[in-house]
């Protein structure tokens, strides 16, 4: 598997007013699933115009040219990729031109036969112009539809090849899906707007739009969007649900609903559930802000110990996460936070984070508190060990990136320099989020895989032997 890995953000609107100033709400609103480039697509009654450029959404859409955008359908894209050109060339939606039409995708998820796909095709004298498996998918839509002229049986014939994560908005001319895969990896959503419908990765963008939820597009649903109703094209195969946890453990927002499920009612219960499982006895609890505040809100208001914003955050600092080398992790880490001393100096602290991943951000953070005077510092994350790679669109592709498969939890806590280490179990994460565990992907916290990946173990592979085909557990179809 090749190619950028990224979890995005996408939209879709079609109304019975101009829809990009509305598309460029819901992606200012998305802009945490994807910061490296923007871009809108609409249908203006006679062919698709498309704005896309890097960086944030306001800077790679300026208003006056998003005001120039006059269709009543279009699409939205947030991209969020570490691997891959930062060439505005890989920014989405994607488009191409067929005999019947223009077609623009936005995509969020990975494909995992997309190095087989592209292949297959490239040998079949296909071209591209990115490494990007959201490329393939706009250029498999377009083959359909030059095939057939029919969009749902375009998207079906498309979908029966893909395998992997992908929600997608597509238009074609002025029609507007909004699909799912089998496995419902990553989220996407309906609202009912006044004067129009949306679909959205997260729901806080239909909020923004004061428009009201409807429902969660189900996995390997088509769902046809108008400016006055939407209809839903049944799956036509029925697999195992594979909701991505890391959605609710980080990516998403705390007021987004996914699969009906809140985001921040479940980082609450995460915290509830970690002081069930790993209690500790200190004077209060820190969030490492944002991603572990409501987690912490949990743990303090289930234990009552005092609950204190113990961090300054820079908001300005760069992401560290994605950053290429170790030293600039680290000093990243610095200037992106900075200890209040008068809250933690002679104090027993417990700070809760979502995850770890490389170790780093604690192991800097421990010492920071330890350096401002706190007297024990514990520490509690809201996901289990993460120990194997993502393949479905959250960017953590490599085992030696993840500290967890090369020590032990008591091995972490000696080099993150922490008093004591608690990680949230399997089954507390499974019953915080709410839904049976064979309705998840844990895929990297169990190593178990939804779909079948070359190398891997499939979840439900009972002989290390036994094949596992890209369509196990359904038929295939055309
Ligand atoms: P690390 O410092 O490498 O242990 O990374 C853990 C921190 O990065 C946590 O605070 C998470 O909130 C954040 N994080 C975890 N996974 C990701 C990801 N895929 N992209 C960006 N940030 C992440």
């Amino acid at each position: 598997m090749t190619g950028p890995k990224h979890s995005c953000g996408v939209v879709g609107i079609s109304a019975d007013f101009v829809v990009a100033p509305s598309l460029y709400t819901a992606l200012m609103i998305i802009q945490h699933r994807g910061q490296e480039s923007a871009g809108i697509s609409v249908f203006d009654g006679a062919s698709i115009e498309t704005l896309k450029g890097n960086g944030l959404v306001n800077l790679a859409l300026p208003k006056d040219d998003v005001r120039d955008l006059l269709g009543h359908a279009g699409v939205g894209h947030v991209r969020y990729s570490t691997t891959g050109s930062k060439s505005v060339v890989n920014a989405q939606p994607l488009t191409v031109m067929t005999n019947f039409g223009t077609v623009a995708v936005a995509h969020n998820g990975d494909i995992t036969n997309f190095a087989e796909l592209k292949d297959k095709y490239m040998k079949e004298g296909w071209t591209f112009l990115t490494d990007s498996d959201s490329e393939l998918v706009t250029k498999l839509l377009g083959k359909y539809m030059t095939m057939y002229n029919d969009p749902v049986k375009s998207i079906r014939a498309a979908m029966g090849e893909l395998d992997g994560a992908y929600a997608l908005t597509i238009l074609i001319n002025g029609r507007l899906f909004a699909i799912r895969d089998f496995y419902g990896f990553r989220p996407l959503c309906l609202g009912r707007l006044d004067g129009g419908y949306i679909a959205v990765s997260e729901s806080a963008a239909i909020d923004a739009l004061h428009g009201e939820y409807v429902r969660d597009i189900e996995p390997g649903e088509i769902c046809e969007i108008t400016k006055d109703t939407f209809k839903i094209y049944p799956a036509v195969a029925q697999h195992p649900r594979a909701y991505c946890m890391f959605e609710w453990v980080y990516f998403a927002r705390p007021d987004s609903v996914l699969d009906g499920r809140e985001v921040y009612a479940v980082r609450r219960k995460i915290g509830e559930i970690l002081a069930r499982e790993c209690p500790a006895d200190v004077d209060l609890v820190m969030p490492v802000p944002d991603s572990g505040r409501a987690h912490a809100i949990g743990y303090s208001c289930a234990t009552g110990i005092p609950y204190e914003e113990g961090f300054m955050k820079n908001r300005f600092a760069e992401r560290t996460f994605i950053m290429p080398d170790q030293k600039q992790r680290e000093q990243a880490v610095t200037m992106k936070m900075n200890p209040i001393k008068s809250t933690v100096s002679g104090k027993r602290i417990m700070i809760v984070d979502d995850s770890i991943v490389r170790g780093t951000t604690l192991k800097k953070l421990v010492y920071m508190l330890r350096s401002a005077g706190a007297k024990e510092v514990h520490v509690r994350i809201g996901s289990p060990p993460i120990i194997a790679p993502c393949y479905y669109g959250v960017d953590m592709k490599t085992r030696d990136q993840f500290i967890a498969t090369k020590h032990s939890v008591e091995e972490i806590r000696e080099i993150i320099g922490a008093d004591s280490l608690g990680y949230i179990s399997i089954e507390g994460l499974v019953e915080a989020i709410g839904f049976k565990e064979t309705d998840l992907c844990l895929a990297c916290v169990d190593g178990k895989y939804p779909t079948n990946i070359p190398g891997e173990v499939h979840r439900f592979q009972t002989n290390l032997r036994e094949d596992f085909g890209p369509s196990a557990g359904t038929e295939r179809f055309n």
